[in-house]
């Protein structure tokens, strides 16, 4: 074997709250544009955010679930960047003390059980949703509907030991039922309710360094997160052969023409 695999997940959860992670809208699905944003989820001046208890209790119910770590004490920590879909130019999420640490997933694989160590599961707050549309008249526009903003995400890494893209999905799949089963997210992927993104990368067998790693995004289904890793093992593999270096970056996945 010319290269050993190195994968991390990153997976997005909203949380089963009727309310937003730090305002009293309501997360309910379907509603018109924009009747779902209060005056803390567009950020009007002198707003205080108040955490939701139900969201805390929901990211605690899955430290327990997978053996972590919970601190004791956690904090809430502002990410700043500069984008319509993020009205307050940061996001409130956690940093060097998120709620859970540590824990592991273990679940069957067709090449036998398999134990994925988790690094850490957070809270922070979903952005606003852009739409980009061509009007009647041929203008291009982008239009933001804030009902998005605030909504209560658990963000939950593993740890690079992920070793194959069939323990992708089933870490996926698994990941999902104990959300569902603890009550803590409806966690469907097909309208997005739970993303996961794949960092992969390769490396030679017994090398001491990770290789460069690129970010696969926009999986829609268990099956597209284990084909989307099985093509970037592959297109990376092709490119470290000939001698191409790899760049950091992101990725999308198109399901329909099977690349990243
Ligand atoms: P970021 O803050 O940019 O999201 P992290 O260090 O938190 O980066 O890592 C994100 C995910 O990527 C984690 O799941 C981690 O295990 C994984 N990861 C980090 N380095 C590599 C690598 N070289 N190859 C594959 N996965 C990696
Ligand atoms: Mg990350």
């Amino acid at each position: 074997m010319a290269w050993e695999i190195v994968i991390g997940l990153e997976t997005h959860a909203q949380l089963s709250t009727e309310s937003k992670m730090f305002s009293g809208a309501s997360t309910a699905f379907g509603a018109p544009p924009n009747v779902q944003a209060s005056a803390v989820d567009i950020a009007l001046p002198g707003v205080l955010p108040v955490a939701n208890r139900g969201a805390v209790e929901r990211a605690l119910r899955f430290g327990l679930a997978v053996g972590a770590q919970i601190n004791r004490r956690s904090t809430f920590a502002r990410k700043n960047y500069f984008y319509p879909d993020l009205p307050k130019g940061y996001q409130i999420s956690q940093y060097d003390l998120p709620l859970v640490l540590g824990g592991s997933l273990a679940f069957e694989t067709s090449e036998g059980p398999v134990t994925i160590a988790i690094t850490r599961a957070h809270l922070e707050e979903d952005t606003a949703r852009l739409v980009h549309r061509r009007l009647d008249d041929g203008r291009d526009v982008s239009l933001v509907d804030y009902n998005r903003s605030g909504t209560p995400l658990m963000e939950i890494v593993t740890d690079p030991v992920v070793r194959t893209a069939e323990q992708a999905r089933r870490y996926a799949e698994e990941l999902r039922l104990l959300l569902v089963t603890i009550g803590a997210s409806d966690a469907a992927l097909e309208n997005g309710q739970m993303r996961v993104e794949a960092n992969v990368s390769l490396r030679r067998p017994g090398a001491a360094a990770f290789g460069t790693r690129v970010e696969v995004k926009n999986m829609n289904s268990f099956r597209s997160v284990e084909r989307a890793v099985a093509f970037e093992i592959e297109r990376q593999a092709k490119a470290l052969d000939a001698g191409e270096p790899l760049i950091q970056e992101t990725r999308g996945w198109d399901d329909d023409r099977g690349v990243t």
